[in-house]
């Protein structure tokens, strides 16, 4: 069966050029960058290489404010772990209410830790609420963490704003944001509009590198203990033999990116707004979850009211498409999205997101193969759904009232 992949939010194939780029580093250059022996230099230089590159590519950062980790999350984990160690003075947080569990269940965990953290809430399009987020900077606030695009929508914050009204508040707070979904996909540039972020995390595997290898920017100047303990790697701020292929990878992936931007976007935002208006032209009570806000031009999370994202994935997968229900981490649980709830997806719907998300391998026949399908899953399961049968037969307006209703009536 043809595999029609639409879940490069969750993982990317490697790009060929950037397999070619890191395998001799996985066969005979894979001598320990850290070691004194001439055969040593290479891999060492590959990194020094990598890290330069990686640098220049997000607008000019120094190579030296970039720290290679195994993943997003534990270049998050170190971005928050590593400042509030590092200022023990503060201990009030801001993040928002739709972070990916990567930063949320970290702020959890703060909190836990005693540490006040507000969650900034969004609004029923999954834009940050402004004036919410300018109450919650105080003058005791330590850190900001804001994601850069969401993951389970695309919708992309304003983060040069935001970290603009964040430093004119109190330029000692630190600014992080977790751009994962971001890098390779919108321009980052830390010397212009992300001037103010002094912590930006990503991860290889969402752009075409291997899972395995991620990179936090430190602005230089930014205080942020290192996470893990042990050798000098890193410049003594992230301890663990590098992995010399990967972070080659990484570096290429980025590289690869940017080259290909412009063409990529193009292309991949006309596949996916086909697919959008096929879709929500042939189906009735389907919604488009954040698209009234500025979003990631390869995402799309649909709503489909009155019945479950799971059935439909199963039904999906049996036709070869791959897409997920928002985020990994909520499949297989009865608990709804934290970021749909966030968003005051009604009842109807909350259970009921597929997230298609686009990269630059897919083609017109993936889209197709989508169109095709997916009317017919979404009526066959809605046959089986009560809230269907009550929907279809009661006069559209009580219909739509019900549809704005966030909990279950009783
Ligand atoms: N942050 C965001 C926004 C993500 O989408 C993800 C992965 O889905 C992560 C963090 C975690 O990335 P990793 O798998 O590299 O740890």
């Amino acid at each position: 069966m043809t595999v029609h992949y639409l879940d490069n939010n969750a993982t990317t194939r490697v790009a060929p050029e950037v397999f070619e780029a890191l395998t001799p580093y996985l066969t005979e250059n894979y001598f320990n960058p850290s070691s004194m022996y001439d055969p040593a230099h290479g891999p060492a230089e590959a990194i020094t290489s990598a890290r330069r590159k990686t640098a220049k590519l997000l607008g000019n950062a120094r190579p030296d404010e970039i720290l290679f980790t195994s993943c997003a999350t534990e270049s998050n984990n170190t971005a928050v772990f590593g400042t509030i160690a590092s200022n023990p003075d503060r201990r009030h947080v801001v993040t928002t209410a739709v972070e990916h569990p990567a930063i949320h269940s970290v702020c959890k965990d703060l909190e836990r830790r005693g540490f006040e953290v507000d969650f900034v809430g969004v609004d029923r399009n999954g834009r940050i609420d402004r004036a919410e987020f300018v109450r919650a900077l105080r003058t005791d606030t330590l850190l900001v963490s804001v994601m850069h695009a969401n993951n389970e929508t695309g919708v992309v914050f304003p983060v040069e704003e935001l970290s603009r009204i964040t430093k004119e508040t109190d330029p000692d707070i630190v600014f992080h944001t977790d751009a994962t979904q971001s890098v390779g996909k919108l321009p980052i540039d830390l010397r212009g509009a992300f001037k103010n972020v002094d912590l930006l995390s990503f991860s290889g595997h969402k752009l075409h590198a291997p899972k395995g290898v991620g990179a936090l920017f430190i602005r230089r100047g930014t205080r942020c203990r290192p996470f893990l303990l042990g050798g000098h790697q890193e410049d003594g701020r992230r301890a663990g033999t590098e992995n010399v292929a990967f972070i080659v990878g990484l570096a290429r992936a980025l590289e690869l990116a940017m080259e290909r931007h412009a063409a990529d976007e193009a292309r991949i935002a006309a596949m996916r707004d086909r697919l959008q208006s096929e879709l929500v032209s042939r189906i009735p009570y389907l919604e488009v979850n954040g698209g009234k806000a500025p979003r990631l031009s390869n995402t799309l999370n649909l709503a489909c009211h009155f019945i479950e994202g799971e059935g439909i994935l199963y039904q999906l997968s049996a036709h070869g498409i791959c897409a997920s229900s928002g985020s990994a981490c909520t499949s297989g649980s009865l608990e709804p999205s934290h970021v749909l709830r966030a968003m005051h997806v009604p009842f109807t719907a909350i259970h009921g997101s597929v997230r298609f998300s686009l990269s630059r391998y897919n083609t017109d026949a993936d889209i197709d193969a989508v169109i095709e399908v997916f009317p017919e899953i979404v009526g066959s399961l809605r046959r089986l759904s009560p809230y269907w049968d009550a929907t279809k037969n009661t006069p559209r307006p009580e219909a739509m009232a019900m549809l704005e209703q966030t909990e279950m009536p009783h």
